[in-house]
Order: structure tokens, then sequence, then C-alpha cells
């Protein structure tokens, strides 16, 4: 792993990752990843994920296998 400060507020990474739940969305599909390994930012907690991981997330958009469970997701706008 390459990146050693956040991009964000360059404060130093540290070299082991967490599981995290991460949310993407492919065209007007929605997913929701479970137990996915990044490295995160200790002062600003964003999220670095390895090049692999990336791609397997992409591959199970493209090729979605039995999801683990369905959630529903409320929709709200802002009325103004
Ligand atoms: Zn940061």
């Amino acid at each position: 792993m390459k990146q050693d400060f956040c991009e964000y507020c360059n404060a130093e990474l540290v070299n082991s990752e967490k599981l995290v739940t991460v949310y993407r969305h492919r065209k007007a599909q929605h997913f929701i990843f479970e137990g996915v390994p990044a490295r995160v930012c200790p002062r600003c907690g964003e999220r670095y994920f390895s090049a692999q991981v990336v791609r397997e997330m992409d591959d199970l958009m493209k090729h979605p296998q039995a999801p683990v469970a369905l959630v529903q997701v409320p929709v709200m706008a802002l009325h103004r």
C-alpha cells in the first residue's frame, strides 16, 4: 500500500485495515457492501480501498450474486 498520507487532511495513514460498510451505486442500482477492508484516516475518517477491493466491488455490481440481505431505504426530499 503506497498511499501514506490522507489526500484530504494530510494526516498519516496507519498501515492496518478495518472492515467497513460501503454504499455504492451503478446506473440505477444501489449496493451496500459489508466487511470491506479499508485504511481509515485517523483524523477525518476518509476511507482508502485497495485496487483489488474496488475491482471486486465493481465485479459484484456488474454481475450481482444473491445478496446476503435486502434493505428498504427511505428517500427524502428537502422542501424549501
Ligand atoms: Zn484525513
